[in-house]
């Protein structure tokens, strides 16, 4: 598992922190090394600040994972794995650029 510059597990709340080692096996069947994009600061690839004023990234409630090695397809696929492996504690969304995992029960 690999974190972008400045992006640490560690500033996720505690129930978060667990789950980037549930899709990490997800990303391994795929062909690739989960990638933590986000957490509290979620950036874009040009470093501007992508939550909105309702996001709980500020909170620790949120983190955003890499998808773009993937093909379109691809990126639905993992997407659809990680929600059906998570189920309803989390929200999971996908995004053109990345996937958005939260916690759902706030
Ligand atoms: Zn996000």
């Amino acid at each position: 598992m690999k974190c972008d510059d400045n992006v640490h597990i560690s500033d996720l709340k505690y129930v978060m922190r667990k789950v980037p080692y549930y899709i990490e096996k997800i990303y391994k069947d795929h062909g690739q090394e989960l990638f933590i994009t986000g957490t509290t600061n979620s950036v874009d690839e040009d470093g501007n600040i992508i939550h909105s004023s309702k996001s709980k990234h500020p909170f620790g409630y949120a983190f955003d994972v890499r998808t773009k090695f993937w093909k379109y397809q691809e990126q639905l696929a993992v997407y659809r794995e990680i929600k059906e492996m998570l189920g309803i504690a989390f929200k999971v969304i996908f995004h053109s650029t990345h996937i958005h995992i939260e916690f759902n029960l706030l």
